[in-house]
This record gives structure tokens, sequence and C-alpha cells, in this order.
């Protein structure tokens, strides 16, 4: 090997905003014949915005918020943070502390309030109803995921009372970036989300992404990387870090996003992407194919 070849590609990317962590690394980038995606955050900006609020019952607009934020008070998801912001600018002053918080795995929230059990979920939370819910609500769901915004129901006492849409912008540079990483040849790319199918294919569509994985939850990120492993694919993981560890440190690269300030995302990744840039992924892919060619 020629560490001269090595030292200057390192030195450029660094210089453009990417950290690459060993001489290995910049082979195995060499390397990559798939590369797989996350959405919230990666290919969109992570920048959540309620949309619209419906009632399903006899409650307004304003309560089904306010029971969402109540419900979310405790929420460290970008949803529960884009529901407390908008309910507060819609007036609502203060959110009360629920109790009881927690977590529904790849779903949503629960906690309870003044005696009664709040609930945001996903769809899947339909799955789990006993009475046969209002058409209007799959009409709300699926008129939202058509446009690529992610609903979530209110749930009050098992009942179905509103539904809250979500939505995040796909970053600028998503686009640009498929189209070079097919451009040096990279034509495997897969997006993988823990949302659903429906908002999954919108997003990757947008993006000229043509593989996508839906309703995945943190494992099965990692099921995904195996699974093209195991096709004799070396896969870069591109991610923001925080929930992506695992796959970061599963994939063969590890990409990690906009990293300042996440130690995690740094420790889990190879490359680490001090800028918000996207467009220099296909860059150090293709540099790292360069320099491989040097070397050799
Ligand atoms: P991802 O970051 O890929 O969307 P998550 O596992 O964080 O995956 O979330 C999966 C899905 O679960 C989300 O798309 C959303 O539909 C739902 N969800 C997660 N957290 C919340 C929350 N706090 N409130 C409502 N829905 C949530
Ligand atoms: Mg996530």
């Amino acid at each position: 090997a020629t560490p001269t070849a090595v030292v200057a590609s390192v030195g450029n990317a660094a210089r453009r905003g990417g950290v690459i962590k060993g001489g290995v690394t910049l082979e195995g980038a060499g390397k990559v014949t798939a590369v797989c995606l996350d959405k919230t955050g990666t290919v969109t900006e992570g920048n959540i915005k309620v949309v619209e609020v419906v009632s399903f019952s006899s409650l307004t607009k304003e309560d089904i918020l306010q029971k969402a934020a109540v419900g979310e008070k405790f929420s460290q998801h970008p949803i529960g943070r884009a529901i407390r912001e908008y309910a507060m600018a819609s007036g609502l002053t203060d959110i009360p502390d629920a109790e009881d918080f927690r977590m529904l795995y790849g779903r949503g929230v629960q906690a309870t309030y003044q005696d009664s059990l709040i609930e945001v979920s996903n769809s899947k939370a339909l799955e789990h109803q006993k009475k046969q819910s209002d058409p209007a609500i799959h009409t709300f769901i699926k008129d939202q995921e058509q446009k690529g915004r992610t609903a979530l129901l209110v749930i009050v006492n098992q009942e179905i009372v509103g539904g809250i849409s979500v939505a995040d912008t796909i970053r600028q540079d998503a686009k640009v970036m498929v189209a070079q990483l097919g451009q040096i040849g990279i034509k495997k790319i897969f997006l993988l989300t823990g949302d659903n199918e429906e908002t999954a294919r919108t997003i990757a569509g947008e993006a000229g992404i043509t593989h996508f994985r839906a309703n995945l939850l943190p494992e099965d990120k990692l099921h995904v990387i195996q699974e093209l492993q195991a096709q004799g694919e070396v896969v870069a993981m591109v991610g923001d870090g925080v929930n992506d560890a695992p796959a970061l440190m599963l994939s063969d690269v590890g990409i990690a996003m906009g990293v300042i300030g996440t130690d995690v995302a740094i420790e889990a990744s190879d490359i680490a992407l001090l800028s918000e840039n996207l467009l220099m992924v296909p860059e150090i892919l293709s540099l790292s194919r360069r320099t491989l060619r040097l070397i050799k």
C-alpha cells in the first residue's frame, strides 16, 4: 500500500468535513456495493412538524392536541417534541405532567392523566382495537401516508378520539446523492425506517431510492444489513448515529451524519460526517474507490 495515497485522501475528506478512521476503513469504503440510508434525520431533515389535527369524536381539535401533548409530555422522540411545540404554539399555555409514561416500542407512547389512559400511536394501534373503527379513521391514515406524512392516532381509554399527522422534509441534496451513487456504480440503495410502508414509499420515491424497508424495529435494521452481507454485498450504512449505532457498527462501512457532539455516533461509525452534507457520502465512496486503484 502507498500510505501517501491514503493520507492524501483522508486529508481531502477531512478538509471537506468528513473524518475517516483508519486505512482499513478506506479500503472497505472503496469496495461498497450497497448503501442503506436511515430515513428520519438522514434522508429527511429530522425536523418534524405537525401538519393536521382532526377529531373523530365529540372532542374539539384543541382537546385532541391537549391530550396528545400530555401523552407526549415526557417523550424524547422528535414526534413528541413536534406535538408539544405545536400545542404550545396553538395556545396551550401549560402541558400538565402525565403519569406512568411509557414508550410503545415501534408504535408511540402511553401515559395516564386524571384517570384517563392516553395513547399516541401510529396506525399499528388499529391492530389492537377491539371495536370496528370509523371509516374516517382509515381514510385519514391512508390520505396522510400517501402524502408522505406519518399519521398518528390519539386514543383515550381505548377510544380513538382524533388524529394528528406529522411531516418531515426531505433533504434538498438527497436526490442528487442517490444519482451520484448510481454514477459511481452503486445501484443497490435501501431506505430503512421504523415508519409505515406508504410514507417510506413516498419518501423513497421523492429521493429516487428504489428499495425500501418499512416498519422496522431497531434490531430489524441490523437484520437487513446482515441479509445483504449474506448475499455478498459490502454494505455502507448512513444514519444519524443515536438510534442507529448497532446498524452503523455491523455494517462494513458505518457513516454517521451531522455528528457534532454525539460521541456514540463517532464511536460506532467508521466515517463521521461533521457537516450535514449528504453529498459527502458519494464523494467519500468515490474517493476511496480511486484511492484503492492507486494503491493497487
Ligand atoms: P424511525 O426513527 O425510523 O421512524 P422509531 O423506532 O423511532 O423509528 O419510530 C417508529 C415509528 O413509531 C415512528 O415512525 C412513529 O410512527 C411511531 N412513534 C415512535 N415514537 C413515537 C412518539 N413519541 N409518538 C408517536 N409515535 C411514535
Ligand atoms: Mg428513530
